[in-house]
């Protein structure tokens, strides 16, 4: 809490200007408790205690670069922000005269609220006892950077972002992927669950070929490529998937997946598939390569580590055992979401990232 009032916060995202605001801050004689940036927006409000929290925040906001959607409590209101930028999804609900927060739809469903509306990039929403106030930053970007890996991999299939259906945009993705990397000899289509599950029923809707659910998930083990270390990632890769030995002996499959970010997933699903006696195992990807890290919220390994970024095709699909490795393109994915293309972020396919990239550091 500050002098003021008590705070809470929760950040969806990563600041670029995070470190350079951090020695700033250390300079004039802040102490961090944490490596999250998270904490230096609270350490900005904090050194500007001639303010009311409300304005510090918004002076704090303005200082910001890269990613974050916020939901604040600040004394006894409720407050939304999202970056002009808008790279993470925010939406305002409500349910009678309770008002939500929260970074998908789908969150709003589970405690029966309805979608009042996005709040935009670059918007400020407080929400108090004399109502709901808007409020813009006065920051202007040159474009926006929504995420396109929401819409591949993040995000629930059940939100909706931007008036896209995340399900709908996958399954979009899997037919584009079948369009452009048709299997002739394909004798069924599997996708890796969960993510990669949609875009392959895209992918059998569009070639006719069979879909088939031949790896089961354990739905109580994580995120693989975020685990710390090697072993870890390893074991998590075996503990989380099992292939189903009589749906894939002596067939020829499509394995649809989001995307390769290690590899090592990959790898090890394809030996799994072949060792339950599939014949051939070609794999297909809705998503461009990633080569390039992501410097906004989502904890992506550098770029040594993905195996897009190390290899070309050929290399990698011998790498991971496959018989054939294909993608869709960069276009693909933006038809596929239906978005402008200038509003939406693809830095981890493309290496464009916003202006002045990770190093950007403002003037205070
Ligand atoms: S770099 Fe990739 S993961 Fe990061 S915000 Fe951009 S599209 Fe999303």
């Amino acid at each position: 809490s500050t002098s003021k009032c008590p705070i809470a916060v929760a950040h969806n995202g990563n600041l670029t200007n995070a470190q350079g605001l951090k020695l700033l801050l250390q300079n004039r004689g802040a102490i961090f408790h944490s490596t999250t940036d998270t904490e230096v927006i609270l350490h900005l409000i904090a050194h500007q205690p001639h303010k009311q929290p409300l304005d510090a925040l918004l002076d704090s906001l303005v200082r910001l670069r890269g990613a974050y959607s916020l939901a604040m409590i600040l004394g006894n209101r409720l407050v939304a922000a999202r970056d002009p930028w808008g790279f993470r999804p925010l939406v305002l609900g409500r349910r009678e005269n309770i008002h939500y927060i929260s970074s998908e739809t789908c969150a709003l469903n589970l405690v029966g609220a309805s979608v009042v509306r996005e709040i935009e990039p670059g918007e400020v929403i407080i929400i108090g006892d004399d109502g709901v106030h808007s409020i813009r930053l006065p920051v202007e970007p040159k474009r926006r950077f929504g995420c396109a890996f929401e819409f591949v991999y993040f995000a629930r299939p059940d939100s909706v972002i931007s008036g896209r259906s995340v399900y709908a945009v996958r399954k979009e993705l899997g037919r584009k992927l079948a369009k452009r990397a048709p299997c002739r000899e394909a004798s069924l289509v599997t996708g890796m669950p969960d993510s990669g599950t949609i875009a392959s029923l895209g992918y059998a809707e569009e070639s006719g070929v069979p879909y088939e659910q031949s790896v089961v998930r354990n739905r109580y083990v994580g995120r693989t490529f975020i685990e710390p270390t090697s072993r870890v990632r390893h074991l998590g890769v075996r503990i989380k998937l099992n292939p189903i030995t009589e749906v894939l002996q002596g067939k020829n499959v499509v394995v649809v997946d989001d995307s390769i970010v290690r590899g090592t997933t990959c790898e090890r699903m394809i030996s799994m598939i072949k060792s339950c006696g599939a014949n051939q195992v070609h794999v297909r990807i809705s998503s461009p390569p990633v080569r390039f890290p992501c410097y906004y919220g989502i904890d992506t390994p550098t770029r040594v580590e993905l195996a897009a970024a190390r290899m070309n095709l050929q290399q990698l699909e011998q790498e991971v055992g496959a018989d054939s490795l294909a993608y869709i393109t960069e276009e693909d994915l933006l038809e596929a979401i239906g978005l402008p293309a200038q509003s939406v972020c693809t830095a981890c396919f493309s290496g464009d990232y916003m202006e002045g990239g990770e190093e950007y550091e403002p003037q205070l």
